[in-house]
């Protein structure tokens, strides 16, 4: 299955901000079980009701928390979304899981309500190694008087000496995560369903405005024959405000959105205390839309795509430079070159496309100054992958063979000579077919 990372914007009990470890302690507290495993196999299909679903299967190394029920060998589970054939879904809310990788899933009933991926002993999404991760989590459980078992300690701090140290992932230095797929003709427009009020009008209005007007190609229109829906209705968690369904090509074109605001949820188009403000969630959802993830590290908190929103919170509604800059970064101004994308692929590739779903650079790219770059996928043959980018400093494609290759890593370390945005991009060989693109910038 292909992952393009998973998002939610949580519902936080108290108006103040909260930043992702204050997170850790609600998500850890609302859990009913936690678990530490590997990622075993994962499977596609359509429901009864048309939907893609997948079916997860992880191999818990360890327990963490356990209410009622024992996770032991192998649990299984289904999420919404996932790819069938040529179509791709993502639901903002609905964490995504890949073959082989190591994760600490919670778990709400039977619904993963919060993924974080471990990778060469680290959590990326929260900046800090695993085994702190762990030791908070047991911390909240303490505080919660629901302590871990001291053999599943164990085993969990063995399970994480099983993940091979590394270099740490970078932190997002520019504030914007890409989700990957976009809109191939830089505009989307969409419609209000006929559960949203009137009233609400004016403020959903307004955070597609903002969007429109953050200086870059894209734009958002309404138009009441738009294929793209806004929806109040039932989404997967009560800690959810809001969930929007992605559906793209294997291109990475997005083909369709629909967003749906949580019906439990106490909303306010005024910013009211206690409530949900509208248009702080829209513009949120809608950074979603158009194909932005949430950055990580709590340097970026300040920004509209940070992963959660508190009561009373208005702030969202105006975007910030990490917003821009990733919107930009996939819809340039009118006026702003294009971002090269790799060379076209030869005309019969005689290797596959590697599947490429997370690259990590660290530290953040500077020009002329070394970092090392953490590719994460499948499909790589170690013996030929290699890694390209393309940008301003390789008018010709600057081509990495990795010093460290499997088939699902691959690490380097490379310098670019020139400031500007680039893209990374894998192939098999120098005549195998590419993988999808992603872009990031050099300071
Ligand atoms: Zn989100």
């Amino acid at each position: 299955m292909r992952i393009v990372t998973f998002c939610l914007i949580s519902l936080m009990g108290s108006s103040l901000w909260a930043s992702r470890n204050g997170d850790l302690r609600e998500r850890t507290e609302s859990a009913t079980s936690i678990v530490m495993g590997e990622v075993a196999a994962s499977r596609s299909f359509y429901g009864s009701d048309g939907e893609i679903y997948t079916e997860v299967s992880v191999r818990v190394g360890a327990s963490l928390k356990e209410r009622g029920r024992k996770s032991a060998g192998v649990r299984t589970f289904q999420v919404k979304g996932g790819v069938v054939g040529d179509t791709h879904v993502v639901f903002t809310d609905v964490p995504s899981f890949e073959a082989d990788e190591s994760v600490m899933v919670f778990f709400e009933g039977d619904q993963p309500s919060e993924k974080y991926t471990i990778r060469g002993g680290y959590v990326p999404e929260l900046g800090e190694s695993a085994a702190q991760v762990l030791s908070k989590v047991r911390q909240h459980l303490d505080d919660q008087q629901e302590p871990m078992a001291e053999s599943e300690r164990r085993r969990a701090e063995m399970f994480l000496n099983q993940t091979a140290a590394a270099t740490p992932p970078a932190p997002d230095a520019a504030c914007f995560v890409l989700l990957g797929p976009k809109w191939a003709d830089a505009l989307a427009t969409y419609k209000l369903g006929t559960t949203i009020p009137a009233t609400w009008r004016t403020a959903l209005d307004a955070s597609a405005t903002s969007w429109t007007r953050a200086g870059t190609g894209f734009q958002f229109r309404p138009d009441a024959a738009s294929a793209n829906e806004l929806l109040i209705g039932t989404v997967s968690g009560a800690s959810t405000l809001a969930s929007t369904r992605i559906e793209f090509d294997s291109l990475n074109r997005i083909r369709r959105f629909t967003m749906t605001f949580n019906s439990s949820v106490s909303w306010s188009t005024t910013g009211e205390a206690g409530k949900f403000d509208v248009e702080n969630v829209t513009a949120h959802e809608l950074g979603h839309a158009l194909g932005l993830n949430h950055p990580s590290g709590n340097t970026c908190s300040e920004q509209t795509m940070w992963a959660t929103a508190g009561a009373g919170e208005t702030k969202k509604r105006t975007l910030e430079g990490g917003d821009r800059a990733g919107a930009l970064s996939m819809y340039p101004a009118s006026g702003t070159p294009p971002t090269t994308p790799p060379t076209t692929p030869p005309p019969a590739p005689t290797a596959p496309a590697p599947v490429f779903t997370t690259a990590y650079l660290y530290p953040a790219p500077r020009a002329a100054t070394p970092f090392a770059v953490w590719v994460i996928g499948s499909g790589f043959d170690p013996a030929t992958v290699q890694i390209v980018f393309t940008g301003p400093g390789c008018a010709t494609p600057c081509v990495v063979t990795p010093r460290d290759r499997s088939t699902t890593i691959l690490g380097a370390e490379t310098t670019l000579s020139t400031r500007g945005m680039y893209t990374i991009a894998l192939r098999n060989g120098p005549t195998g077919a590419f993988s999808p693109a992603r872009v990031f910038s050099v300071q």
